[in-house]
């Protein structure tokens, strides 16, 4: 058994780590793991959501400030900024992406990775593009033969997909009467993946309140009807906040695995 925990989460924009995965970086930071916050672009062609909020700098400025401020309620340290432009994912080579995150890969040596999901959650195009590079780079990190100097191979026990169960999305229709994000001016629908394919469900009750503030950092882009930001918002009424969701999509264990699982290091420690 390994007795430094690495978790590594690798999204494309800030705010992607907020809804779906804020409570469960704040638990296991928490808890004394070491994360990482991989986020590959600044956000910089994101909309202001909040229309009474002033734009004082550059987007891409800001984003960074908010998406630094929402590690600091998460408590986590460690964030990598890949640099790469907003809604420019596709066109970046995939090999350097790919190369980055193997290097930090291999350098931080996590055994669990968390990202998107080959649907990306609703089909956002950088998150498709980040999904791709990193099950790429888990692929590849453990390949003694593939970019030695870009440090010693290093094989990921666990990677996961952030996803939403379709009940989920049920639920979110009916809470919020919509089920879908508008980009350029077209509906991208939430995609969930069935209920019986979610392989880990982890409580964040005991974090939902560093998730909250985690969410609020990210002011530029929360519309000011989220119900998430109304006062009588009950986060522990509401499961679908407190329980996060993933996938495991691929696993390098020796022992069997038990699911659904509570904990993203089960088998683990
Ligand atoms: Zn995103």
């Amino acid at each position: 058994m390994s007795d430094k925990l690495v978790l590594m989460a690798i999204f494309a924009h800030p705010d992607d780590e907020a809804f779906g995965t804020g409570g469960m970086l704040a638990k296991y930071a928490h808890e004394g793991v070491e994360v990482h916050l991989v986020t590959a672009t600044l956000g910089e062609s994101g909309q202001l959501a909040n229309p009474d909020l002033a734009l004082t700098e550059p987007l891409h400025i800001l984003r960074e400030q908010e998406l630094r401020c929402a590690c600091a309620q998460y408590g986590i340290t460690n964030l990598h900024l890949l640099g790469y432009m907003d809604g420019q994912t596709a066109v970046v080579r995939p090999s350097a992406a790919v190369y980055k995150l193997v290097k930090l890969m291999r350098q931080y040596r996590p055994q669990v990775i968390v990202t998107f999901g080959p649907e990306g959650i609703y089909g956002h195009f950088d998150h498709l593009v980040v999904h791709r590079w990193a099950s790429a780079a888990f692929m590849v990190a453990a390949d003694p033969e593939r970019w030695p100097e870009a440090g010693e191979p290093h094989q990921v026990a666990k990677l996961y997909y952030r996803g939403l169960a379709q009940s989920q999305v049920d639920k979110m229709r009916e809470t919020f009467g919509r089920d879908f994000v508008w980009m350029d001016g077209v509906p991208f629908p939430f995609m969930g993946y069935p209920d019986e394919q979610v392989t880990t469900k982890v409580d964040v009750r005991e974090h939902v309140e560093a998730k909250l503030r985690g969410i609020s950092c990210h002011a530029s882009q929360l519309d000011p009807n989220l119900p998430y930001l109304h006062e009588d918002f009950d986060p522990l009424a509401d499961a679908g906040f407190w329980e996060e969701t993933f996938i495991l999509a691929e696993q390098h264990l020796l022992m069997p695995l038990n699911f659904p699982e509570t904990d993203l290091f089960a088998g683990l420690r």
